[in-house]
């Protein structure tokens, strides 16, 4: 059931409703365009501005030439330094740390090895280690830090900020990794799966993009958001994205479900080492492909072998892409939706190899609604998942919210 809101819960929506506004239009916005856009008054537009110039969320910038009827005013514009967010992406093989600033760009970052990756404890400690070393270097005041954005491979319970028992991750079940986060640095820290993390890149940088697309994410899993109308698609449970078992080739490799040629099985990182080595590719060896880093190795020497112009090793990986296509053009049919993003540290390694394969089979693909199909390779790179973890952080700050209005009974 709806409820209302009170009035002060309102003045913090308006204040939220205006800083988007001005973040988004990233050059400076006059009060009076504040006020157009967001439909407000002026006179609430000259308090809310007051409020975030006091907080030192927004400056104030030159005279425009002409704001409104004749009178000269100020450009409101964001002000980057005054908030910052760590954003942290837990892969298995990598850890990956950056500080955003408030406008979500990156100023600072780090990349480690996951440290015996299921060792929980271990990994919080090395977690956290890095956290401090990240703000340390950055030499970012402590106050302005807003917190701390986790992207883990899921499933996670995203209430209670607890990965629950992740394929990839053996020996997780049900570790509160939030409050963990949260308690050994003493800042605020939010949980997320890493796909949808990654997607939530995209939706805080004001480009020019579709605002309805799928997300294909490619890690030590493969795993797919959905975007409709700029809001992530989280499910009941916030876990959706599970595409690991749509199926890609019917008489492929088994997948641990039972079936076989599950996109999963055929596109994870071990899969493609498997398939280099039977295409001939000599790669160091991975054993029982419990050592994502071990794994990880494997598919860097794959792409080294691609990159000289091995064959076999090209053959792999263009498959790959055309996998992914193939996935990526029933979602888009389902979805009627017009864009594919791809990204994550798999999809940043094979991409030179993979992606023209990849636009081939989009370019061919039949649109039922015959709109353009576009896909495009994540700008974030390998850090996606970071920074998305940073983004949700902020967004939960500062994008407002018409569920936020709603009073908790
Ligand atoms: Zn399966």
């Amino acid at each position: 059931m709806r409820r209302g809101t009170n009035l002060p819960r309102m003045g913090d929506f308006n204040q939220t409703v205006v800083l988007d506004v001005v973040r988004r239009a990233g050059g400076g916005l006059a009060r009076a365009d504040v006020a157009r856009r967001t439909g407000l008054s002026p006179q609430t537009v000259t308090n809310v501005a007051r409020r975030l110039l006091d907080l030192g969320l927004v400056v104030e910038e030159g005279a425009t030439a002409r704001s409104g009827p004749g009178r000269p005013g100020t450009l409101l514009r964001l002000n980057p330094v005054s908030r910052f967010a760590v954003g942290v992406h837990l892969d298995p093989a990598t850890m990956t740390f950056v500080l955003l600033d408030l406008s979500g760009a990156v100023v600072a970052r780090r990349q480690r090895p996951t440290p015996v990756p299921e060792d929980p404890g271990a990994v919080v400690d090395g977690l956290v280690g890095e956290i401090e070393g990240l703000l340390a270097s950055a030499g970012v005041d402590r106050d302005r830090v807003l917190g701390v954005g986790i992207a883990t491979p899921g499933p996670i319970d995203v209430d209670a900020g607890v990965v629950l028992d992740p394929p990839h991750l053996p020996g997780w079940h049900d570790v509160p990794l939030r409050d963990a986060v949260a308690e050994r640095t003493g800042l605020r820290a939010v949980l997320d799966k890493d796909v949808t993390a990654a997607a939530c890149a995209h939706l805080w940088h004001p480009q020019e993009r579709s605002s309805d697309f799928v997300f294909f994410y490619l890690g030590t899993g493969v795993a797919v958001s959905t975007v409709l109308h700029d809001e992530v698609v989280r499910g009941v449970s916030g876990n959706a994205g599970e595409s690991g078992h749509l199926v890609a080739d019917p008489d492929g490799a088994p997948c641990w479900c039972g079936r076989r040629g599950c996109l999963g099985a055929v596109l994870r990182a071990e899969a493609l080492a498997e398939q280099g080595r039977a295409a001939g590719v000599v790669l160091p060896d991975w054993g029982d492909g419990s050592d994502p880093r071990a794994v990880d190795e494997a598919v860097s020497a794959l792409c080294a072998a691609a990159a000289s112009g091995h064959a076999g090793a090209r053959d792999v990986l263009r498959l790959a892409g055309r996998r992914v296509g193939m996935a990526a053009g029933v979602l888009t049919d389902l979805l009627d939706v017009p864009a594919i993003l791809v990204g994550g540290p798999l999809w940043d390694r094979i991409a030179p190899f993979a992606g023209d394969a990849l636009a081939a089979e989009i370019a061919a693909h039949p649109v039922p609604g015959g709109h353009p199909l576009t896909v495009a390779s994540s700008e974030f790179g390998p850090q996606v998942g970071a920074v998305g973890a940073g983004c949700i952080l902020l967004g939960r700050a500062f994008t407002p919210r018409p569920t936020d209005l709603l009073l908790v009974s």
